[in-house]
């Protein structure tokens, strides 16, 4: 009688266990760190959770890089409230702060003594995309450097422009760029005096290191031709775009895609 009473009583419980909802009437609030693009421990979210509903969601990364990262840790917290859900889409060009984020979140669940599977439902971001459309002169993808320089160009001669960036920040490369932007043959060079000559002659010495690379060794040649005519008549300054691939492909070893 006892051991059937026990059987039953313990079915009872698993029944419980198995259709409680996952609801949490009380609010609970936990705080978690995780790594992230600024170092260990970089990033801290609290999480607060009230009736089964992730209520807020608060991310704090100040190492994070300023428009990359912070842009990440400005958005994956109201996305989270939004679809009551941890598993959100990590921001592409801030993956290393996503995934502090997102790693911080689900500790943040478990330290206020919920259960992260709990909240980890698909979000939503597969759904259909709509069509629209828009009327422009010209259409520009990639709002990195060259894009936006290309944006304005056409802006100023009174066209109207659209730029349209893949990432959820603007700037690609070119916000990355650490010291002043190369260029060739510009006219500001020209007002300029040459006094590259050394600079110009290491690049051709160590072309001669890719001799069996086609294409460095027919540039090398091109950019000596070129330097041997301007050396004969000596006006403005010598650089020139040949020169600028030269240099850019053997700073990169030979192995750049031309
Ligand atoms: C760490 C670092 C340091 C550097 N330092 C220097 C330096 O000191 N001096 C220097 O001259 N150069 C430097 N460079 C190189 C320089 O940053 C790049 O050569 C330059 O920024 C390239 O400009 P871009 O506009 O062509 O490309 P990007 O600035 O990379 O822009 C391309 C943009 O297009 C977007 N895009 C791509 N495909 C699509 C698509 N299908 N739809 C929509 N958008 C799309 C990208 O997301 C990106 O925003 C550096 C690069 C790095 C990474």
């Amino acid at each position: 009688m006892k051991r059937r009473v026990f059987l039953i009583l313990s079915v009872i419980t698993m029944a419980v266990i198995a259709f409680s909802p996952v609801s949490q009437a009380a609010e609970v609030t936990g705080t978690a760190k995780a790594d992230g693009f600024g170092g260990p421990d970089a990033i801290t979210v609290t999480i607060t959770v009230e009736d089964g509903k992730i209520k807020s969601v608060k991310a704090e990364g100040p190492k994070e890089t300023e428009g990359i990262g912070s842009v990440a840790i400005q958005k994956l917290p109201a996305e989270m409230v939004e679809k009551n859900s941890i598993n959100v889409d990590g921001m592409t060009g801030a993956t290393f702060s996503s995934t502090g984020i997102l790693k911080a979140a689900e500790a943040a669940l478990k330290a206020a003594g919920v259960n992260p599977e709990d909240y980890k439902k698909s979000s939503d971001s597969a759904k259909a995309a709509e069509e629209k459309i828009f009327e422009t002169d010209v259409a520009i993808i990639g709002a990195g450097g060259a894009g936006m320089v290309a944006a304005i160009t056409a802006a100023d001669a009174g066209k109207k422009v659209i730029l349209i960036e893949k990432q959820a920040m603007v700037g690609g490369n070119s916000v990355r760029s650490t010291g002043g932007m190369n260029a060739a043959h510009t006219p500001e060079q020209d007002k300029n005096k040459f006094g590259e000559n050394a600079g110009i002659e290491k690049t051709l010495k160590a072309a001669e290191k890719f001799s069996d690379n086609k294409f460095i060794a027919d540039l090398a040649a091109k950019v000596k031709a070129q330097y041997e005519a301007w050396k004969a008549d000596p006006k403005g300054y010598f650089d020139s775009v040949e020169l600028m691939e030269l240099d850019t492909i053997i700073g990169g070893h030979g192995i750049n895609n031309p």
